[in-house]
């Protein structure tokens, strides 16, 4: 038993006009859906550690990824600010919010067909190194490919939220990993803006103490931010790697 990738995608373009509608973000461009299969990414899942997603959900056959865009204000103003832009950790937190009902819905709608879903944390907040990672998944779905500031770089560029979810159907067409490179850098271009951009220069060190720094001040931006903006919900962003940079909305 399978369920068509358009019928998803018809779910995810209704569901996501009506949320951004609702929360008055600027709808950039349509959101990206694609799917995984279990038994393909079994293999690289543990070679880098993450979870199997049979362990999230008995007898999965599909993960499914969705990719919401930031708008183009909240990322140009962040990129223009020294400090994290308020209207971009506001538009965090909603598409935080958007992901969540998104993800429920899509489980809604498969489990009534007479399938199961599970959805794995939006984000995964405590770890610096996290046991599930949306944009991997992301890539082997071939939404994207995954840029030198470590986010995926999409058809609709790098500056967007993803989320997955588990199930027991089998989507068709499933994705594959994109074979060209996005990234400038990593197709032998001379681009360093990503590196660049981060303040603490974390990018540059990544396996050196970089992750460690970058999750430490999130930690921080999220105190600050929850107090700022009135809100339970954690706001650990940043998002100076993703804003006004040339992958920022498209491939370059
Ligand atoms: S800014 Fe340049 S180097 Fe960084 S991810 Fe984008 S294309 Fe690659
Ligand atoms: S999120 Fe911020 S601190 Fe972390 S790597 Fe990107 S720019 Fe640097």
């Amino acid at each position: 038993m399978s369920i068509e990738l358009d019928e998803l995608d018809t779910v995810v373009q209704d569901t996501v006009a009506r949320l951004y509608h609702r929360y008055h973000i600027q709808l950039r461009t349509k959101p990206l859906v694609s799917s995984c299969v279990v038994k393909n990414l079994r293999k690289s899942i543990r070679e880098i550690n993450h979870l199997d997603p049979e362990t999230i959900l008995p007898r999965a056959r599909s993960v499914i990824v969705v990719a919401v865009p930031h708008s183009v204000d909240a990322i140009l103003r962040n990129a223009r600010e020294k400090e994290i832009a308020l209207s971009y950790a506001r538009e965090y937190v909603l598409l935080n919010k958007v992901l969540k009902q998104l993800l429920h819905i899509l489980s809604n709608y498969l489990r009534a067909r007479g399938y199961e879903a599970a959805v794995p944390e939006v984000t995964l907040h405590g770890t610096v190194h996290s046991n599930w990672s949306h944009r991997y998944i992301a890539y082997l779905a071939g939404l994207g490919t995954l840029g030198k500031h470590r986010l995926i770089i999409t058809k609709i560029g790098c500056s967007v939220r993803l989320g997955t979810l588990v199930t027991t159907a089998r989507v068709r067409p499933s994705g594959e990993p994109i074979k060209e490179e996005y990234c400038l850098a990593k197709r032998g271009i001379e681009c360093s803006a990503c590196i660049e951009r981060c303040p603490l220069n974390a990018l540059k060190n990544w396996e050196k103490g970089g992750r460690e720094k970058c999750f430490r001040m999130l930690q921080e931006v999220s105190r600050t931010y929850k107090k700022l903006l009135k809100v339970e919900e954690e706001v650990d962003c940043c998002g100076k790697c993703m804003s006004n940079l040339v992958c920022s909305f498209k491939p370059p």
